[in-house]
């Protein structure tokens, strides 16, 4: 037994089997194995290798009759390396002799391979270098069970498992809501990436900037996933299993106790009504928010639908989508605009990932839509027609100054003119509302609420750009922190401006959704959460265990305090 130690998403506790997820290129996991274990480690090698095989010749053989011959012959070289059984002479060797994991003995020797192919000055050699790495990458694949494509998965395929991966991507996020997974751990990301945003949406725990830690995992191992403490137990022994598996039931026990407490008001001791509204990614989710008692939705990511396929929807599409969510909800439904870009990237950030020297600065979610009308103006026609069946709100994501501003209105105008023309329903008083996710947005929110019908925090984004910390970046997560004065005082210049101009405000970061914060945001004046469904009950019992009055003073002198421990004093005071 070992542990690992990372940040921590989600109070629960997970025990379950591990599955490695591995993607090309990605880490390889690394470990030793006992001497009793190389005979075994040996055949594990042999069978991915064959699985490599099969599958190579399945796919030669089911090559269409009028595939261009190279493919063929692409191929037909790739067989002929894999039927080349020196190739796996020496991993083997390293197996028996160092009592290394096959997947890094196979990697050792690709690297030999490729630094001899190096030092010859050959085009046709380096060619056969990149086949041969091919190859090994299709043999890695094996080795790991997976092909590092979550998608074409049987539903409920990874049901109950503990997903070990480099990185979750956005997209892989929609994937895996296919599957009752246990929880996951990857080596990247922090407490406000789309990864740990995924485990809360899912309501299981999961580790994520474990630095290159899921190396030492393996698929198979036992592990106990603690999210509250940020722990990995691997292959526990059983008191540490019975221990946990009572820890467990705990906190089972503790949520079935919040049950009671779904269709109770959301209001506080001294009598102040506060409005819980949901965020969701997929329609699903709907369901999810109803059982919960929602006041609406207060973030729907639309960008969502955009992932995982090849081709963009249309405005057919995304109409039929939306509308089905207006009219499912039959409450207000604010559909955020396209969030493209940066961490959120079609196909997972995998093929574009490199192009933009700064993602999280450059042309991401309005920047992007303003640039490209042609994606934007059907999502804009989309939602507008939504809007006739039922109380529609559009939101748009990162703006930052009030020239953006005057485009997306115009923009709009826009499109009012052509559905009015087109003799198209919709509502002509939607209300447009803006995130306040940019620094920029915050300091100016005065200015920009006289222009907009609500606004809604990101804390997210607006931590991310305040602290300087990539919100993807497990290196710096420890910055990360939402009563940073300079994070609360952007809060409270963005809720002080909302009331000043009388427009409401929400907020549907991830520090809605947290009770740690419940208090110290109700105390500076929030009255619109936005959250995970699965934390909504939570929340309520916080809001009804809390008295404004008293905490307020408390809450709006951590906007004063710079020092971390007195900060931490007055935290757990306004929580006593
Ligand atoms: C945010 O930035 O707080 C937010 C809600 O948007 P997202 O997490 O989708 O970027
Ligand atoms: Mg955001």
């Amino acid at each position: 037994m070992f542990s690992l130690h990372a940040t921590g998403v989600g109070d629960g506790i997970a025990i379950g089997k591990a599955r490695l997820i591995r993607r090309q290129g990605a880490e390889i996991p690394e470990y030793v194995i006992e001497p009793g274990e190389t005979l075994d480690e040996i055949e594990r090698l042999r069978t991915a290798w064959m699985k490599a095989k099969l599958g190579l010749k399945r796919t030669l053989d089911g090559l269409p009759e009028d595939a261009p011959d190279d493919i063929g012959a692409f191929l037909g070289v790739q067989l002929m390396i894999l039927d080349d059984p020196l190739l796996m002479e020496e991993p083997v060797e390293l197996i028996r002799s160092q009592r290394v994991n096959a997947e890094s003995a196979l990697a050792a020797h690709a690297k030999k391979l490729e630094s001899v192919f190096e030092q010859v000055d050959d085009p046709y050699l380096s060619a056969k270098s990149a086949d041969i790495n091919q190859v090994i990458e299709r043999v890695l694949g094996e080795l790991t069970d997976d092909h590092g494509d979550l998608r074409n998965q049987a539903p409920g395929k990874f049901d109950g498992e503990i997903i070990v991966a480099h990185d979750l991507t956005p997209s892989d996020a929609v994937e895996l809501k296919n599957h009752q997974i246990g929880a996951f751990i990857t080596n990247l990301g922090g407490p406000i990436s789309h990864t740990a945003i995924l485990a809360r949406s899912m309501g299981i725990p999961a580790i994520v900037g474990l630095h290159g830690g899921a190396r030492f995992l393996r698929t198979g191992d036992t592990l106990i996933i603690d999210g509250k403490r940020g722990v990995v137990l691997v292959n526990p022994d059983e008191p540490a299993l019975e221990a946990y598996r009572r820890r467990r039931r705990k906190i089972l026990r503790r949520s079935e106790a919040l049950e009671f407490l779904r269709t109770a008001d959301s209001i506080t001791l001294d009598g102040e009504k506060v409005e819980l509204f949901t965020n969701i990614e997929i329609p699903e989710e709907l369901e999810l928010s109803r059982t919960n008692y929602y006041a609406g939705v207060g973030l729907y990511r639309t960008e969502f639908l955009f992932m995982n396929r090849s081709d963009f929807p249309g405005e057919e599409e995304q109409f039929e989508t939306y509308r089905q969510i207006v009219e499912d909800a039959a409450l207000p439904v604010t559909i955020r605009t396209l969030d493209l870009g940066a961490d959120k990237q079609v196909d997972g950030g995998r093929k574009h990932s490199a192009l933009t020297t700064n993602p999280a600065l450059g042309r991401r979610a309005i920047r992007l839509c303003l640039h490209d009308l042609s994606l934007f103006k059907p999502q804009l026609r989309a939602i507008y027609r939504a809007s006739a069946y039922g109380n529609v709100r559009m939101m748009v994501p990162m703006f930052s100054s009030m020239e953006e501003l005057n485009q997306l209105f115009s923009v709009l105008e826009n499109t009012r003119n052509e559905l009015q023309e087109q003799g198209v329903e919709f509502d002509a008083d939607l209300p447009i509302g803006g995130m306040i996710e940019v620094p920029a947005a915050a300091v100016s929110a005065d200015l920009f609420a006289q222009y907009l019908d609500f606004l809604s925090i990101g804390t997210n984004d607006l931590i991310q750009y305040t602290l300087a910390i990539d919100r993807v970046d497990d290196e710096v997560n420890y910055l990360y922190d939402p009563t940073h004065p300079s994070v609360l005082r952007l809060i409270k210049m963005t809720i002080d401006a909302g009331k000043s101009a009388g427009i409401p405000v929400s907020m549907c970061g991830e520090m809605a959704g947290d009770p740690a914060f419940t208090r110290v945001l109700l105390g500076i004046g929030l009255r619109q959460f936005s959250m995970d469904p699965t934390t909504l009950t939570r929340i309520k019992q916080q809001i009804r265990l809390t008295d404004i009055a008293k905490v307020k003073e408390k809450a709006e002198s951590l906007l004063h305090v710079s020092d971390p421990q007195t900060n931490r004093k007055i935290l757990s005071e306004i929580n006593a």
